[in-house]
């Protein structure tokens, strides 16, 4: 079974293999000395402060899971830093000890107020320090995790598990803000439609799972031809894909699209079948500079591409045929 949240958990137990990061930070020289002492000897990677700007210019300048700091401090004191941590949009959650010479109740409540998860008054316990600490450490584990299903669920939401390749969703979705940053800037777009050629025969004559092996190699190899950092693939449909290729104007995108189409047909794909030979057919729409005025929405867009993929179907498939965009009457150009 599962353990719930709720369950007891022995102290030190689910922690990560090695401790977190510290950022330490506490004006007393001795108290500084003797709490970087402890926490080493309980094997975190220590960094210190002996104010709360210094520790404020370190949490700017790298990320601190776990901050332990003095509540009196000049300058910036440890309640102030609290307020300031909790401010920052930081890489993941910051869990914050406070370390502080009084235990009135409403000193307290202010600490935790202002953003501190738990306190601890001076002179420190080594050991309540260490068992402190493991709270915290099960804490960030909880967070880290959830952190990374909430990635995983939206990886899941935008790809198709098929293929690998963002979904229509994600077409949907990242395509106008493309658009809009490309007339916003008047910089090029690329967009490119693409459709194998009889695929049905593909399913009728070797089956759907053949079929399917054979829609992944496809978008595999279009991926790997495309560059990772800016262009992206969706799988718009069936058998349909969707390329984008920012800062690619028309040329580039002819370019692009004889190249996939080239690689596709050059090589067999091999399947459970055997090698089977496939072609696809491809239409391009581009913006080299486009007329921030003219701003063209992403149903236009895809028109344009399907319209030119259309052509290509019509003229015999295995061809790719584009239109260079802009708000300018289009001119459109086609590559056998
Ligand atoms: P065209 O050259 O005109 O595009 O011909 P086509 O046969 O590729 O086009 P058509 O639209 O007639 O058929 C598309 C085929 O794609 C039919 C459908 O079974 C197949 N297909 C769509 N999605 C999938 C899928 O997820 N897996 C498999 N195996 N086949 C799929
Ligand atoms: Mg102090
Ligand atoms: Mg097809
Ligand atoms: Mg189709």
């Amino acid at each position: 079974m599962e353990p719930r949240l709720t369950d007891q958990v022995p102290a030190g137990a689910g922690l990560p293999e090695t401790p977190p990061r510290i950022l330490l930070a506490d004006d007393d020289p001795v108290a500084l000395m003797l709490l970087t002492r402890q926490l080493k000897r309980a094997g975190y990677d220590v960094e210190s402060v002996t104010d709360g700007t210094a520790a404020l210019q370190k949490v700017r300048e790298r990320f601190y899971p776990l901050l332990v700091t003095d509540w009196e401090m000049p300058g910036l004191d440890g309640v102030s830093l609290c307020r300031a941590v909790r401010s920052m949009q930081l890489e993941g959650y910051v869990y914050i000890l406070l370390l502080t010479a009084r235990d009135s109740k409403d000193h307290i409540i202010t600490g935790l107020e202002a953003g501190a998860d738990d306190y601890l008054t001076k002179p420190v316990h080594e050991a309540e320090l260490v068992a402190r600490l493991n709270t915290g450490r099960r804490i960030l584990n909880l967070e880290q995790s959830l952190r990374g299903a909430i990635q995983e669920n939206r990886w899941l939401s935008i790809t198709d598990s098929l293929t690998g390749a963002f979904n229509r969703r994600y077409l949907m979705e990242q395509l106008p803000r493309e658009i809009d940053r490309c007339c916003r800037y008047r910089r090029a777009l690329t967009v490119i439609t693409c459709d194998i050629d009889f695929f049905k025969r593909v399913n009728d004559s070797h089956g759907h799972s053949v079929g399917d092996v054979i829609l992944n190699l496809f978008a595999d190899r279009i991926r790997k031809l495309t560059r990772t950092t800016t262009d992206w693939i969706a799988r718009y449909g069936g058998e349909e894909f969707v390329i984008v290729l920012p800062e690619t104007g028309f040329e580039g995108g002819m370019q692009a699209a004889e190249k996939f189409r080239a690689a596709i047909e050059s090589t067999p794909f091999a399947s459970s079948a055997g090698e089977l030979r496939i072609t696809a057919s491809f239409g391009v729409a581009a913006f080299d500079a486009p007329d921030p005025a003219g701003a063209f929405g992403i149903d236009a867009l895809m028109r344009q591409s399907d319209e030119c993929l259309y052509r290509a179907k019509q003229s015999g498939r295995n061809r790719v045929e584009g239109v260079r965009l802009s708000a300018a009457p289009l001119l459109s150009t086609s590559v056998a």
